[in-house]
């Protein structure tokens, strides 16, 4: 059976941190020599990088990252938008708005007409993959509602298309409702340990989440029924960031190790504060220890995708782009039902980039970045080990730049003003010529040209 300390070591983990305490430069430029490898690196290398000081070294670590971030994700940035479905939770976690003892919060479940009416509302801004967020509740949200607001999901139809991916974020749960989960097609489960540090966990918990073991052991429990894509993630501020980053980096390996699947995304989000809350983080993260922790975790498991949320402010997720991460939540609300309402004071947390998508775009086409919608490989089945195969060895970036393209030329084409449609015409143009192979660059012109005459769903 798996136990927490099968997963990680706390005690491992704080003596690597000890050992490493203000590394030489030599040391330093060996780990990110090693790092430029693209194969990882051993907790012992992280526990280095994390702890490096010196404008210079960060300097060395910035670049490392960025370069390996480039050579394995190139140009693309995938979008995606959270829906909260439901905000009852029997949960009392000391930093959500959605805590069960905030009596004032109306708590809501969205019905069919609601979420034909969210989803219609994404859709008609040019999302494709959406996160579904539900709290715990076994009575208001049982796993049949779950997967029935999946499959509700799916089915609706527009004009402008569907949503091809949803991912699922749903409280740890036993091997019965991850069967069913599975059987419900999803895209990513994910499920946060928001701090590995047990008794920080445990203080900050109160209600079933509060069971730390039955967190940690979740990703297990849900690949052993069938799941073989799963999201990692931690809330920093919660415990020291440093510790965090070595145990992510443990869970990520433990789950390879056992199961020859490591986790699929790797998500950070910060702290933030909200209506209700009065937790105030015990270990708030600054700004560059923010985009430090980012850089060792794209060398530490450079194939593993990472998300940044809506959570950090634009000037903050611009440089985060460039260090490593890979998606990334844009035009979000965090409140059940709030897509297309006036501002609700009913959020899980407060939001530092509340930009519409069309305008996140934008910006980003100014740093020559692709967005995409791209959700290829879940749809042609390469995940879990058959993904693992093809990322590892940066195969799958073949697939990755032709299948932005194809579905950031169909956003501008349904979406896009005539500014936009310019400016991101341009950048089409741009990586379509950086596609090496002949076959897959003329398909992919192919598929553009497809495109402009209305055909949509194209992907390689
Ligand atoms: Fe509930 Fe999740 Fe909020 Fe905790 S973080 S109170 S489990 S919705
Ligand atoms: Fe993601 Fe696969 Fe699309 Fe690449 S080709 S962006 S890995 S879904």
């Amino acid at each position: 059976m798996t136990t927490e300390t099968n997963v990680i070591n706390e005690e491992k983990i704080n003596e690597i941190l000890k050992a490493t305490i203000n590394p030489d430069a030599r040391h330093v430029r060996a780990v990110l020599d090693k790092a430029k490898e693209k194969k990882g690196l051993e907790l012992e290398d992280v526990g280095c990088l994390v702890n490096l000081s010196g404008p210079d070294l960060l300097k060395e670590l910035f670049e490392t990252a960025g370069k390996i971030k480039n050579e394995i994700y190139g140009e693309r940035i995938v979008f995606f938008a959270p829906l909260y479905v439901s905000n009852y939770c029997v949960n009392d976690c000391d930093y959500c708005n959605f805590h069960a003892s905030n009596k004032a919060l109306p708590r809501k479940k969205l019905d069919f007409d609601e979420i034909k009416q969210q989803i219609e509302f994404l859709l008609n801004a040019g999302h494709k993959r959406v996160l579904v967020e539900f709290g715990e509740d076994p009575a208001q949200n049982t796993i049949d509602y779950v997967c029935k607001i999946i499959e509700k999901i799916y089915s609706i139809k527009t004009d402008k298309g569907s949503i091809r991916r949803i991912n699922v974020n749903i409280s740890a749960t036993g091997a019965e409702d991850y069967r069913k989960l599975k059987s419900s097609k999803i895209g990513t489960y994910q499920i946060f340990q928001e701090t590995y540090h047990k008794k920080t966990y445990e203080m900050v918990h109160h209600g079933p989440k509060a069971d730390y073991e039955r967190q940690i052991t979740a990703h297990c429990r849900a690949f052993e029924a069938g799941i073989d894509d799963f999201g990692v993630g931690v809330l920093f501020g919660l415990y020291d960031w440093r510790y965090e980053v070595l145990a992510l980096v443990s869970h990520a390996q433990y789950m390879e190790k056992k199961y020859g699947v490591g986790p699929h995304t790797i998500s950070v989000p910060r702290f933030c504060p909200a209506q209700t809350v009065t937790y105030k983080p015990e270990y708030p993260v600054s700004d560059n220890d923010f985009l430090k922790l980012i850089a060792v975790l794209r060398m530490a498991v450079p194939y593993t995708g990472m998300i940044i949320s809506t959570r950090e402010r634009p000037e903050i997720r611009k440089k985060a782009f460039k260090l490593g991460i890979s998606q990334a939540s844009a035009g979000s609300v965090t409140t059940p039902g709030g897509y297309g309402k006036e501002d609700s004071r009913d959020f899980q947390f407060q939001l530092h980039d509340r930009r519409p998508l069309a305008e996140v775009i934008e910006n980003i086409l100014e740093d020559k970045y692709l967005p995409s919608f791209c959700t290829a490989c879940y749809r042609s089945g390469r995940t879990g080990e058959a993904f693992m195969a093809l990322s590892k060895p940066g195969e799958i970036h073949d697939l990755c730049r032709p299948n932005g393209l194809l579905t950031f030329a169909e956003y501008l084409e349904d979406f896009a003003d005539a500014g936009l449609y310019e400016k991101g015409q341009k950048i089409i143009k741009l990586y379509l010529g950086k596609i090496e192979n002949n076959a897959i660059r003329e398909k992919t012109q192919q598929c553009l040209s497809r495109i402009k005459e209305g055909k949509r769903d194209l992907y390689l």
